[in-house]
């Protein structure tokens, strides 16, 4: 069984308050299977993890684009062929789950990598902050804190869980 990538949100957000000059590589997946066009990882993560899947969602009807959208699981969506990058969302947002890398349009090449690729899934790894992404070939781990992403990716980040789950 090929080896999943294991993202530990805890230690980057740990490297991130050391050093504030680091600048986060990013990873997508070509195509998207979330939306209409491109997704960092980073992004699938926060919203699938940390976003606290409010209720009357702030960020969604702020959005001037309807570019927001909740699916049946309560997971916030981007459509980008949609948003304007005006990041109200990012304001309005009571717990600053959202990150303002999201909206960028014009990305940095050099640190944008296909995970469908092995190389760049290797190249992606090297250009992490050490030890904060690794290949593991263990599974999802609740215990552990350790979640499915995708069939690719494992993150391991603290879970949001609301009172009905
Ligand atoms: S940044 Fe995009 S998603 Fe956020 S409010 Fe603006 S248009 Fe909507
Ligand atoms: S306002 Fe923030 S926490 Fe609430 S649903 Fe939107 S992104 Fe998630």
């Amino acid at each position: 069984m090929a080896q999943k990538l294991l993202i530990d949100m805890m230690k980057i957000r740990e490297a991130m308050v050391r050093d504030s000059t680091i600048v986060l590589p990013e990873a997508l997946f070509y195509p998207s299977g979330n939306s209409n066009g491109l997704k960092s990882i980073c992004e699938l993560t926060v919203f699938r993890f940390t976003c606290r899947r409010c209720e009357d969602a702030p960020c969604i009807s702020v959005c001037p684009a309807e570019a927001l959208e909740k699916d049946d699981e309560g997971i916030i969506t981007r459509h980008t062929n949609l948003c304007v990058s005006c990041k109200s969302c990012v304001t309005i947002c009571p717990f600053g789950t959202m990150m303002t890398d999201f909206f960028r349009h014009h990305r940095n090449k050099d640190l944008l990598y296909n995970l469908e690729n092995v190389d760049e899934m290797e190249k992606f790894i090297n250009a992490c902050p050490p030890g904060t992404v690794t290949l593991t070939d263990d599974d999802e781990s609740p215990e552990k804190n350790i979640y499915r992403l995708n069939d690719k990716v494992l993150i391991k980040e603290y879970l949001y869980i609301t009172e009905k789950e």
